[in-house]
């Protein structure tokens, strides 16, 4: 071995890998490339528009990255959904029947893969937040818990032993039923289950109910509203502890920027549970937390996603 072979391995196993990860979202499709959401290098945020459009838009991002920077290890792509998750699937990689127009049954996975040629990891938006917020962020050195976005709708994933779930397709965490809430009269926002969690405690729901956004109430309204959510989230929440045992939930989306939010859905968790298990855990401050990782979490998740492609 020539002298120097030491030295270049060395500095072969420090350098970070590249990577790419898109979160594609309803309003605007983040793409960025690096190691980890502390070596960023590169990013962008394209408008979602007609698929075709944005895809190319996505493309030329990664392409212009490689040009300038070298070869990326894998791309991550965390999209919303529903999605086709089954690799022996015809359509794997695909958006499915979404209520998004012009993106049901979109191939995501396949133009990425051609144009770029690495692996491509592929999952929703909120499973990969949960990997990323399980990597770098809240649920850290955990290894059962679950990542629930409340925003325009309602998603959550779930990492159990180590490994998301999966199954058949992926969960609907968010069309799990939760009981009215004593004086709510709201007739649900859901178009398939109308009182599901979505159909009551989602952004869409808050505004269809209170005739205005979340964050557009204030006075005795608000203060009605954040004590009507955080009783639908506890409800919810209290189905997701009795099912799967997590060990911590993280809570993001644009609905936990309700003043006051996070101790009271805390306090009224503690009603909902009743004392049953009786788990110290379950009462704590750390067990209901927002994400550290912010709005990053989903693109942080899709790194992930490209470090598992990639066999990292
Ligand atoms: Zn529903």
């Amino acid at each position: 071995m020539p002298f120097w072979g030491g030295h270049t391995e060395r500095l072969r196993h420090v350098q970070p890998v590249r990577s790419g990860a898109v979160e594609v979202g309803g309003t605007k499709v983040l793409c960025l490339v690096g190691s980890d959401p502390e070596h960023i290098v590169a990013q962008s945020r394209i408008p979602t528009g007609k698929p075709a459009e944005t895809l190319a838009q996505v493309l030329a991002f990664f392409h212009q990255e490689v040009s300038c920077g070298g070869p990326l290890a894998a791309i991550g792509i965390a999209s919303f959904g529903p999605l086709e998750l089954r690799r022996s699937h015809p359509h794997y990689g695909f958006i499915t029947v979404s209520p998004k127009p012009d993106w049901s049954f979109v191939d995501m996975v396949g133009p990425v893969r051609r144009a770029l040629g690495v692996p491509v990891g592929f999952d929703t938006d909120v499973n990969a937040a949960a990997l990323g917020e399980g990597r770098w962020g809240a649920a850290r050195g955990l290894d059962t818990f679950v990542y629930l976005t409340v925003g325009t709708g309602i998603g959550a994933g779930a990492v159990v032993e180590g490994q998301v779930v999966h199954g058949l397709g992926h969960p609907e965490m968010g069309h799990l039923s939760v009981p009215r809430q004593p004086g709510d009269h709201f007739a649900g926002h859901c178009p398939f289950h109308s009182t599901c969690w979505e159909g009551m405690a989602s952004g869409a729901a808050i505004a269809a109910r209170w005739g205005c956004p979340a964050e557009q109430l204030d006075g005795a309204t608000l203060r009605a509203a954040v004590q009507l959510e955080a009783g639908y989230l506890a409800a919810g929440l209290r189905n997701i502890i009795y099912a799967m045992a997590p060990q911590r939930i993280v809570i993001g989306g644009s609905v936990t920027g309700l003043p006051g939010l996070f101790p009271l859905v805390r306090a009224k968790l503690r009603d909902a549970l009743a004392g049953y298990p009786g788990l110290a855990e379950h009462a704590a401050d750390d067990f209901i937390v927002p994400p550290a990782l912010g709005p990053l979490a989903g693109a942080a998740g899709a790194l992930v996603l490209a470090h598992h492609a990639a066999g990292l």
